[in-house]
């Protein structure tokens, strides 16, 4: 299954790649996490790329699309993968296309969850990840059972420097404009499957499931 999870940050998307991801036993691949790894190695990408995600915009295409190529070449992507916050602009999409192609693989679904942008950003304030596994809790949706300590590793949660309220703003706008023409690009092949994001994690995920073809 090679599908796409579309939607504004604060959407659940990376809270659903994980859990479907663990599912169906394909990988969740990220761009943020691959950003945010780079930024804690200190890479010279890493190190282009914080200024851009501190401030809420985009990361040059030609960065992203090159570590998606490389991370979709890996042989643990052969029966499939879960995109996780790439493509979202236009010419990713085109290059995902031409990379596919390379590899001779097409997508199956493209799944956009929809959800309302308040409500976004008092889901992205109370966001807590851990600086070690990168697991998600929220302080009142799903916290962890001692304050600031994650549940599965021990290691430390915090507020990523882009979920503060300024810069969650700039990311919903830069959303609007780069990303959400990606619905109607992907409509013309007949990938999208629309979710409503705004159930709990449990019903969200039964529908994605329904919607990739699965149980
Ligand atoms: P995320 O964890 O998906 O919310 O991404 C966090 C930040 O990483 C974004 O606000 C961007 O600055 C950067 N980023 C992640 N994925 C992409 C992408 N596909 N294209 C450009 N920038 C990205």
């Amino acid at each position: 299954m090679k599908v796409i999870f579309l939607g504004p940050p604060g959407s659940g998307k990376g809270t659903q790649a994980k859990m479907v991801s663990e599912r169906l036993g394909i990988p969740q691949v990220s761009t943020g996490d691959m950003l945010r790894s780079a930024v804690r190695e200190g890479t010279p990408m890493g190190l282009k790329a914080k200024a851009m995600m501190d401030s809420g915009a985009l990361v040059a295409d030609e960065v992203v699309v090159g570590i998606v190529q490389e991370r979709l070449a890996k042989a643990d992507c052969e029966a499939g993968f879960i995109l996780d916050g790439f493509p979202r602009t236009v010419p990713q999409a085109d290059a995902l296309q031409t990379c596919l192609q390379g590899l001779g693989k097409d997508l199956d679904a493209v799944i956009s969850l929809k959800v309302d942008s308040d409500a976004v950003v008092e889901r992205i304030t109370g966001r807590r990840t851990c600086r070690d596994c990168g697991k998600l809790f929220h302080v009142r949706f799903d916290p962890p059972t001692q304050e600031n300590v994650c549940d599965s590793c021990g290691g430390a949660l915090y507020l990523r420097d882009d979920d503060q309220e300024a810069t969650i703003r700039k990311r919903l706008e830069v959303y609007a404009e780069q990303t959400a023409p990606l619905i109607a690009y992907y409509q013309r092949a007949d990938l999208v499957r629309t979710i409503d994001g705004m159930q709990g994690i449990a019903q969200v995920q039964d529908q994605i499931l329904v919607a990739m073809g699965g149980n």
